[in-house]
Formats: C-alpha cells, structure tokens, sequence
C-alpha cells in the first residue's frame, strides 16, 4: 500500500509521501537509542512536565488535527475533535499519575522474611525503544494511549502508522518536537508493512506493539519471538452485546446503535453481535433497526452526517463480500445491505442489520469492520452466553440486565477482556484495555498498560549490603 492521504469521501488521492530510506531508518534508530540513554534518567517531573506540554502543544491544534483525520480516514469530524480531546485528557491523566503507577513496590517484610535480605523491593525501570505498529482507524488515540505511558516510563518511541494516515502520524512527532522532547524521544518512521521486520530485529530495540488485525499481529510477534523481544497484541474484536428481559430496552437499543456505528463501525470495541433474549427480542429488534435506518451517511466534514465513509475501498468490499455471504446463505438484511445509491464516489455504506445469521456465515465468525450489525435470538442466558463465547475474539462484551444473579454468571463466564453493564464499552485511561483468544494479549492503559514495557527489577539487599 502507498503510503499517501486518499480522502476515503471522495476517493481522491490528495498526497503521496516517499517512504523514509534504510539510511533514514538507521539514523532514526540511533537517535532513539541515544535519546533514550538520556530520557531513562530523567526525574517523573520533568517527564509530566513535557507530556504536559505536548497536551497543551495538541490541545492547541484541536481543529486541524481532528480535519486531518477526517480527511484521512473519514470519521465524521465531531468524533475526531472527540478523540483529540480523549487524547489531551489521557497524556494529562499520566503526566499526573506515571509516579505513583510506578512506584517500588515492597512486599510485607513478613512475606520475604525467610528470603534471607534484610530489604527487598520490585522497581520498575523502562527498558529502551519501543517500535508501535499501529492502524488508521482512531489514528491519535490509538497511538497516544501507547506513547503517553511509555514516554511517562522513561522508554522512547518509534511510530510505524498506517500507511493511509501518514499526516496525522507526522503532526504528532511535531506535537512531541514542539513540546521539548529531545529529538529520538517519539519519531515517526514512514515505511512500508514490509519495513517492520527488520525494524524489529535491530538490536536497539528493545520491544514491539502492535495494535491492528489478527494476520499483522501474528507476523509481528513471530518475528518478535524470534529475537525475544516482548511484545503486546491488540487486535481484532466482534463483541457480543446482550439483552436479557429485565434490560431498559429502549435505552439499550439507543446505546446499541451508538455502540455499532460510532468511528463508522470500525471499532475493534464496537458492538458488532446483538444477542436478545425472546421475550424483548421483538421490542429491540424493531427499536434498533428504526434508529439504523434512520442514520444520516456522508460527508464526514458537515456537522449533521452520523455515518461517513469506510476508511479505504478494500475495506468496503470486504464488508459488502461479508453482507452478501450472509443474504446468499438466508440471512435477512433488516435495513441496508447495499451502497447508498446517493453517494456514487467514495467508499460509503448503508448501516445494516443483518437478522437469521447462522454458524455457516462468515459473518457468524468474521469480525464485520463497518456498520453492520448481527441479531440474534435466544431463548436463555446459558444460550446467550454460549453464543457469545462462539467466536474466536475475546475483547470485551456488552450486558443489559438489571438481575445481580445474571451479572454474576456473564463475569464468570463471558470469554473477554472486559464485561461492561448497562452501557457500551469505551476505553478510560484508568482502566486495563485488551482481550483473550485472538484478540491479543497484554494491556494498554492503567498500571497495567504502564507496566508493560517496564523491566520488572527485584532488588534485594543481603545483610551485610548497603541501601541504594
Ligand atoms: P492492519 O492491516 O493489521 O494494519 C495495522 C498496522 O499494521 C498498520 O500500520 C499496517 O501497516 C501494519 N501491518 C499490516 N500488516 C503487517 C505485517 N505483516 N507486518 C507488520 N506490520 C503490518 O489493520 P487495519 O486494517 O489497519 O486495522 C483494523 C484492525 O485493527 C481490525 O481488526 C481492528 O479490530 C483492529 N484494531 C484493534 C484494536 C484493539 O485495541 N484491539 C484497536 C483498533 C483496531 P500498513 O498500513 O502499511 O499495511
């Protein structure tokens, strides 16, 4: 894939940009290297302060920067000043709180007692470059929530963004430049996927996340374990959202269609599989597909469009291939199903509900990058449950139930990386972010995500040793 800005409205290629040289590449390495030879001794108040700082430098860009990613990648405009905002809010949140999150940690002296020291404690040290792979579909977000604690930890950062969003990965080394972080601390690095592999060989690296589909994750991990190197995968996601009989179900139907098309369905944390039981099933189904039918799809720069266009065309037609695998096989589209016939240019698509889906469908199986929606119905919450866990994603999961009892089953039960109740799942700098099964592994955000790519150092002092 080029790497240049394609206007996903119109399909116009508005900038190409030449991808950086192996030469380029090597002096971006060692800039990173020697940066972080500086950084790792910075104290956490000079670190919050030049995170402070690049809030401020972002916050300050607001408006160009949310444009720019609608023009990349055509989310509709107020949902991009929303993920710039999201973003100034989380590098705030760590600038603040990165100390205390990696404070040494000291066992009970009971506890290490027998351990023969007289001190001992867990220091969390930042371990040096790490290279970010990162997609198109939050373009800032995505990346923020990785530099923000890795920056606050002492380690630098090396961006490999989509090859479709190249703008927003360039203002946002500026956003760091500008913010007085030396040069290697956060770089962006135009190259191709092609160019990760050895990016992730050389030996100042020192370790890899990724944050995309499950066939880039697996390729990079490969490669990563091969130099055993430590890696995070978060990846793809088809996220059950449930209804059970004591739900509010005309409110569970308004979340569920925010749920399904906000960033234009391509959430890995979107709802994408409505599983209702019988007896509010009628009620859901008629409320949900009103309120989908009656999306407003165009033009992501006005003010009154809720749907804008798929990110890249190859992205529409695998979403069209997955809708008409599904009609091909009995399924039936509840609304939508086609290209709007208003909107010829661009990659545009009609919000879908797609109901009688069975295990034969792709789209029982796939993740459905775009807004399409599967409905179910069930008959129990053992039902619910089990077809919610029929799928080889574990991201999070959606339940409306007021019953303590069903609350209790769905947290035991429900295969995910997040159970979120009577709501839609959405990501906060203070709670841990990722999944199971192949939808990744590690965290991002919290102390977890911080800790991450930290060197987890015991410290023991024997009797006779001094205190560092
Ligand atoms: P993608 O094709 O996997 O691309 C993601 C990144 O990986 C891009 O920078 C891409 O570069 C690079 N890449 C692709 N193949 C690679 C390879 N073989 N080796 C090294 N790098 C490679 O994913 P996408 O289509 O942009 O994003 C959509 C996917 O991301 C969905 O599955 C979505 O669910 C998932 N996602 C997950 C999360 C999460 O937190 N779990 C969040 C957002 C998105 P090029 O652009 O140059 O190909």
């Amino acid at each position: 894939m080029p790497i240049a800005t394609v206007n996903p409205a119109t399909g116009e290629t508005l900038e190409t940009f030449t991808p950086h040289t192996a030469e380029e590449v090597e002096i971006a390495l060692t800039r990173a290297s020697e940066a972080f030879a500086v950084h790792r001794l910075t104290s956490f108040d000079e670190r919050a302060a030049l995170l402070r700082a690049a809030a401020d430098a972002l916050e300050s860009e607001l408006e160009d920067t949310a444009r720019t990613m609608t023009v990349e990648m055509g989310k509709p405009l107020a949902q991009a000043r929303g993920e710039v905002a999201k973003c100034v809010k989380a590098m705030r949140w760590y600038a603040e709180r990165a100390e205390s999150l990696l404070a040494d940690e000291h066992p009970k002296p009971a506890d290490v007692a027998d351990s023969g020291g007289v001190d001992a404690y867990v220091r969390y040290r930042p371990l040096g470059p790490v290279l970010a792979v990162m997609p198109w579909n939050f373009p800032l977000w995505q990346v923020v929530r990785f530099a923000a604690p890795a920056l606050m930890a002492g380690n630098t950062a090396l961006l490999k963004h989509a090859s479709n969003v190249p703008q927003t990965a360039l203002l946002l080394e500026q956003v760091f430049t500008r913010a007085g972080y030396r040069p290697g601390c956060f770089q962006t690095l135009l190259i191709p996927s092609s160019g990760v592999d050895a990016v992730i060989r050389d030996p100042r690296v020192a370790a890899v996340t990724l944050t995309g589909s499950e066939g880039a994750g697996r390729s990079v991990a490969a490669v990563a374990g091969d130099e055993v190197k430590k890696t995070v995968l978060e990846l793809g996601g088809s996220d059950p959202f449930l209804v059970l009989p004591s739900a509010d179900v005309r409110r569970a139907a308004e979340v569920a269609v925010t749920a399904r098309v906000q960033n234009n369905g391509q959430s890995c944390i979107a709802a994408k599989r409505f599983i209702v039981h019988r007896e509010v099933y009628q009620e859901f189904a008629d409320a949900f597909t009103a309120r989908m039918s009656a999306l407003r799809v165009g033009d992501p720069l006005l003010a009154e469009t809720e749907v804008g266009p798929l990110a890249t065309e190859q992205g529409r037609d695998e979403l069209e291939e997955l809708v008409q695998d599904a009609l091909r096989l009995g399924a039936e589209a509840r609304c939508g199903g086609r290209r709007p016939a208003d909107l010829p240019q661009g990659w545009f698509y009609e919000p879908t509900v797609l109901a009688g889906v069975t295990p034969e469908m792709r789209v029982h199986h796939e993740e459905c990058f775009g807004p399409v929606a599967t409905l179910y119905q069930v008959d129990s919450l053992e039902e619910a449950v089990r077809l919610a866990n029929d799928t080889p994603f574990g991201l999070s999961s959606n339940a409306w139930t007021q019953d303590p009892e069903e609350q209790r089953v769905l947290v035991r039960d429900l295969e995910a990386g997040a159970v979120f109740f009577n709501g839609m799942t959405a990501s906060h700098p203070a709670l841990p972010f990722g999944g199971v099964k192949r939808s990744g592994y590690g965290r991002e955000l919290s102390a977890q995500g911080i800790r991450e790519f930290c060197n987890v150092t015991t410290v023991w002092h024997g009797p006779a040793g001094g205190r560092d």
